[in-house]
């Protein structure tokens, strides 16, 4: 079946991460970051949203729009690093740091979302942090993007042990031998890198950040260290610039291909259930960070 008239007959909105198979970049209605995706899931008017993502992105979908249908349409498309924070451990880090206050990354499961004060992305999270009054925060789950927050502020930041595989096993030699091959490329990474691959870069930015930067700049070379489905993105919108990847893969993201977004649209299924506690609960600390600008 032709798949816009499977979204007009089902009244579907599909929001599509910058890691997706450029199958799916190709038929987004609404293509990327965590924040742009909130974003646009919290002002759908559709019936139906279908997340092309991962576990975490869809439940935020739900959490913005609980009275809508919100399908993934590959269930087992995970985040690791989400995984990695776990409601009992957050509760006694909590109680460790009763002066401290929760700010966890869009990366979690709705439940650690439930129990934090303030949520944020790789897009503002050092805005957000720097907009609590209080001398302890605690960051949840990435360690690496709250190792790059505290070079931005003074506050007491409390990481947790978590990280994203993809953007951990992103080598500084791997820059370094990409810029010695493209000597006038702009470096580009993710702050989910390590430390020593952030030192490396001429600039940090979300993956929405790195759309914008590529387009405003006068470079027409970068090196791209985050995830390779974005540099599909970049090619295409940039035809006159290029872009060298890192070759890094989530294989979570990829699970998710053209046949089950059809799949999924047409039966509207796998669909997202979320407790209404949990629901109302981490709505909040999704919409505070909402009203706080990117940086
Ligand atoms: S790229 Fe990293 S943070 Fe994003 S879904 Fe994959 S493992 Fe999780």
């Amino acid at each position: 079946m032709n798949l816009d008239r499977l979204k007009k007959e089902k009244n579907a909105v599909i929001l599509a991460h910058n890691y997706q198979l450029p199958e799916i970049q190709d038929v987004a209605d609404y293509l990327g970051d965590s924040l742009a995706l909130a974003q646009s899931a919290s002002k759908t008017d559709t019936d139906v949203i279908v997340v092309c993502g991962v576990d975490f992105m869809a439940e935020t979908a739900l959490i913005l729009s609980p009275d809508k249908v919100v399908v993934l349409p590959d269930l087992a498309a995970t985040c690791p690093m989400a995984a990695m924070a776990t409601p009992e451990k957050l509760k006694r880090m909590k109680n460790e740091h009763p002066n401290a206050r929760v700010v966890s990354y869009v990366n979690t499961t709705a439940e650690i979302k439930a129990l934090s004060d303030v949520c944020c992305t790789s897009a503002n999270a050092v805005n957000v942090v720097k907009s609590l009054p209080e001398k302890e925060i605690i960051f949840v789950p990435d360690m690496n993007l709250g190792k790059y927050v505290q070079r931005f502020t003074s506050q007491k930041i409390i990481l947790w042990p978590g990280y994203c595989y993809v953007h951990r096993d992103i080598k500084k030699e791997q820059i370094i031998k990409l810029k010695k091959m493209h000597q006038d490329a702009e470096i580009l990474v993710h702050p989910e890198c390590s430390p020593e691959v952030i030192d490396t870069a001429d600039f940090v930015y979300s993956t929405g950040g790195m759309v914008e930067h590529a387009k405003k700049s006068n470079s027409k070379e970068f090196i791209i260290g985050t995830e390779e489905g974005l540099c599909y993105r970049l090619k295409k919108e940039n035809p006159d610039k290029k872009f060298y990847s890192t070759n890094s893969v989530c294989s979570e993201m990829k699970k998710i291909t053209f046949e089950k977004l059809v799949h999924s649209l047409e039966t509207l299924k796998p669909r997202i259930n979320l407790p209404d506690k949990i629901i109302e609960d981490a709505r909040e600390p999704i919409e505070k960070m909402m009203k706080i600008g990117k940086r």
